[in-house]
């Protein structure tokens, strides 16, 4: 194998870890620096960070400045956020250094559905410095819009797409409870969604404009709504009590319209214990022309572990990708890494 490809892993919450975790497993890579702002972390050895029994040499520092060095790092992996224009100080610095980067904030998947002007300079910053930059997960990223975009390879034709991602959202801490409403009344719900601080889930502009641009389809307009799941038994997880009649979760949807026609429907209803009221979780991608394509897969791809694997994943191709702002659909498909030949395909 040649040299391993050298990685600096920006945020080590639960999925930067669980990225890092991984890195260790696979040949072709090898973490070179991490950094994280939690004072805890910072100045301790990253294998203790991780908890895999050992040290790595790898100090956690809170000062970025001092291991952007692309003479020792070909990319660094961000998992900061979910907000692009939180994130641009950070792209910035990484991407001023000479260093490719992969972030997972769902913005990302593609800047420019919602902050074309960050885009713009995304691109032209990367290609000023001769390296790639890709946004990516399991949705965005993933599920609602590569796997979409494969499955019409073979089709003659597309008229219309309608993919909806059923999940359980009982794993998640206080955050994920509160912009999703869950525990909150219905008028507690439509309350904050119309302030804003209950906003479901993140990713829906980029998904469909993914999709609409990888088809051609000509989405010129994209409608959310976002709808209480109002449960009718008691259901409980250790951040969240909801009685009968409270809101379980977020029915998310996001539409995508070519003038008045609708072409491309995403569905995202996320709650705590599903099953509570037998509703089986699961990924389902159901495309309209020829031939007709009806996929399902249950229970879901499991996000967070979905989310690790095709951010270390697409390493290589990010690596070896011309200079510039990608999105998932400029890239080679992402496999998992599992042997020499997975890190040198041709880009
Ligand atoms: P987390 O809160 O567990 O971890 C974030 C970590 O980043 C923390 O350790 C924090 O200290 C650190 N951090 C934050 N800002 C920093 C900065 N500027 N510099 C240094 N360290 C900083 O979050 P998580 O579960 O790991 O997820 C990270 C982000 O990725 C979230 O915004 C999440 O919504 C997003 N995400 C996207 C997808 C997707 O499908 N695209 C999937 C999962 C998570």
């Amino acid at each position: 194998m040649n040299q391993p490809i050298r990685v600096l892993q920006w945020g080590l919450g639960a999925m930067g870890s669980g990225m890092a975790r991984l890195m260790l497993e696979k040949s072709g890579l090898q973490i070179v620096a991490a950094v994280d702002a939690r004072p805890d972390y910072v100045g301790r050895d990253l294998g203790e960070v991780l908890g895999v029994g050992k040290k790595l040499g790898v100090i956690v520092t809170d000062h970025p400045e001092t291991v952007l060095d692309s003479n020792k790092v070909d990319l660094t992996v961000i998992a900061t956020t979910s907000w692009t224009e939180r994130q641009m100080p950070d792209l910035r610095k990484i991407i001023t250094a000479g260093i490719n980067v992969i972030s997972i904030a769902e913005e990302m998947a593609d800047p420019a559905a919602q902050h074309p002007e960050l885009a713009k300079e995304l691109d032209g910053l990367a290609k000023q410095h001769g390296v790639s930059v890709l946004g990516t997960g399991v949705n965005p990223g993933y599920v609602l819009d590569l796997l979409v975009v494969a499955l019409t390879g073979g089709c003659h034709s597309v008229e219309r797409i309608e993919a909806s991602r059923v999940n359980d959202l009982s794993p998640y801490g206080p955050t994920v409870m509160e912009t999703q409403g869950v525990g909150t009344t219905p008028e507690v719900f439509r309350k904050g969604v119309a302030e804003g601080t209950i906003v479901g889930h993140v990713g829906f502009p980029e998904s469909i404009q993914l999709i609409s641009d990888a088809l051609g389809l000509g989405v010129d307009r994209i409608v959310q709504t976002r709808e209480p799941i109002i449960s009718k038994v008691y259901r409980e997880t250790p951040h969240v009590k909801v009685e009968p009649g409270m809101v379980a979760g977020c029915a998310h949807t996001g539409v995508g319209y070519r003038g008045d026609t609708e072409v491309i429907r995403l569905v995202h209803p996320q709650q705590i214990h599903p099953h509570l009221e037998n509703q089986d979780t699961g990924d389902y991608i159901n495309i309209y022309g020829v031939p007709e394509i009806h996929m399902a897969i249950k229970p879901e791809y499991a996000g967070g572990k979905a989310t690790i694997g095709i951010a270390v994943n697409m390493i290589p191709h990010v690596v070896a990708a011309t200079p510039g702002l990608k999105r998932m659909i400029d890239l080679p498909v992402p496999a998992a890494l599992m042997g020499e030949t997975a890190y040198s395909r041709r880009v």
